[in-house]
């Protein structure tokens, strides 16, 4: 057992940093309080070597691990928050299950192009009646000659995607479920009225009436929702990554102005109320960040493993908002005024609470692994039917 970097793990954390102090640093600020997603840093991320870090080269990747996905997105965060969303929608999402299940001529037409920053990929997996209870879903895919007719309606996704990966229910049950991949301008799809969420970022329902799906697009078939989720572990660990990142990028500025800001003649770090919060948030972050490399790590030598990806998830969130949190209280008034980032990476952490397996679906999963039982969340047969 080592807690530390491998000497190529630290020259490679390096190079990602001075590349982000370069080219990204500048515009931090206003790069965060853009309401899109900042898809003209692409192009640049990928010729860095930046997109599609752990899927395998003969699948247009670099080949490389996940512990080598999450040292970037870390340090892209680190200098440039905003820009860490790039990294996430070119590593950890939906291009790991495009990677994982489409077929050679689906990766040449979706994949390809997200890997070679040309286009944007998102997931449209919740619906209006179907948030933590994916299963519920009812966006219908009805055969139609070799293909399917989609028909239903989405909420939450990024809304300046060029493509999105769509759950889709081809019959009844969980077994019914799989996912088709859609294209914005095909007939029938249209994207609704952007609105935002807390962080300033847009979100968009999408509408899918009866848009034809040729077999070719169908990513996954009835029976794919396992495999589908099963991705999900990847996408949570760049969840967890971004969310202790934010953490740690407040935590940075906050020890900056505790050692430079005096109030009653004293630097503010000379005060123990302030020494002592300090210490804790430290210790809280160095906690979390084990689970998280641990989690990536082991992954290496497999899929994540869903129990600590799932503790990864849950402590990142929480220590990630707590130091955001607590960094707004050190910087004072300078820290909840926009002129710096910390606002925002309070108000964008408190989102990850929420995506991607809220903090309650997290401790729901675990204890079903302590317990090896399943609890279901659906009420008795006999109240359902009440
Ligand atoms: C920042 C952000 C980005 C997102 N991006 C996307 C995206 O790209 N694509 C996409 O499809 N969706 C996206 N979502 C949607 C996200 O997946 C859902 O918000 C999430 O699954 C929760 O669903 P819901 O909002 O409907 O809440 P609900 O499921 O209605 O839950 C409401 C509350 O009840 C709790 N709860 C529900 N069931 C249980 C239970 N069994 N036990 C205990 N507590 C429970 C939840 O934890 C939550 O606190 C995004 C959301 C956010 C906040």
């Amino acid at each position: 057992m080592d807690f530390r970097f491998t000497e190529e793990q630290s020259m490679f954390a390096d190079a990602v940093r001075n590349f982000a102090k370069r080219n990204l640093a500048d515009g931090a600020l206003a790069r965060a309080h853009e309401e899109t997603f900042p898809r003209g840093l692409k192009s640049m991320m990928h010729e860095q070597g930046l997109l599609g870090i752990t899927i395998a080269e003969e699948h247009g990747g670099l080949g490389g691990t996940l512990m080598d996905a999450v040292i970037a997105i870390e340090q892209i965060a680190l200098v440039c928050p905003r820009s860490a969303d790039v990294i996430q929608e070119g590593n950890f999402g939906a291009v790991r299950t495009l990677a994982q299940y489409a077929t050679p001529d689906q990766r040449e037409r979706f994949l390809m192009p997200v890997l070679r920053g040309e286009e944007v990929i998102a997931v449209a997996m919740t619906e209006p009646d179907a948030g933590s209870a994916t299963t519920d879903l009812t966006t219908t895919a009805t055969p139609d000659g070799e293909g399917f007719r989609i028909k239903g309606a989405k909420v939450f996704p990024n809304p300046n995607a060029d493509q999105y990966l769509v759950y889709v229910r081809f019959g009844p049950g969980v077994r019914g479920i799989g996912s088709v991949m859609i294209r914005k301008g095909t007939e029938g799809f249209r994207v609704g009225e952007p609105a935002h969420f807390m962080s300033g970022a847009q979100w968009a329902p999408l509408y899918f009436d009866d848009v034809y799906v040729p077999p070719d697009d169908v990513l996954l078939p009835a029976g794919g929702f396992k495999k589908q989720i099963s991705g999900f572990n990847a996408e949570r660990i760049g969840n967890a990554a971004r969310a202790l990142a934010y953490g740690r990028y407040c935590f940075n500025e906050a020890r900056t102005y505790a050692l430079e800001r005096k109030q009653f003649g004293r630097a503010l770090c000379e005060f123990q109320g302030l020494q002592w919060k300090f210490s804790d948030m430290k210790t809280e972050m160095e906690a979390a960040q084990l689970l998280l490399y641990r989690a990536a790590s082991n992954a290496d030598r497999g899929l994540p493993a869903a129990d600590e990806t799932t503790m990864a998830k849950l402590m990142c969130n929480q220590v990630g908002f707590k130091l955001t949190n607590e960094a707004i209280q050190v910087m004072g008034g300078l820290g909840y005024s926009q002129e710096a980032l910390i606002e925002y990476c309070f108000r964008r952490s408190r989102g990850w609470m929420i995506a991607g397996g809220s903090l309650e679906m997290m401790r729901n999963r675990l204890a079903e692994n302590i317990f090896d039982r399943r609890f279901s969340q659906r009420p008795p047969k006999n109240e359902a039917t009440a």
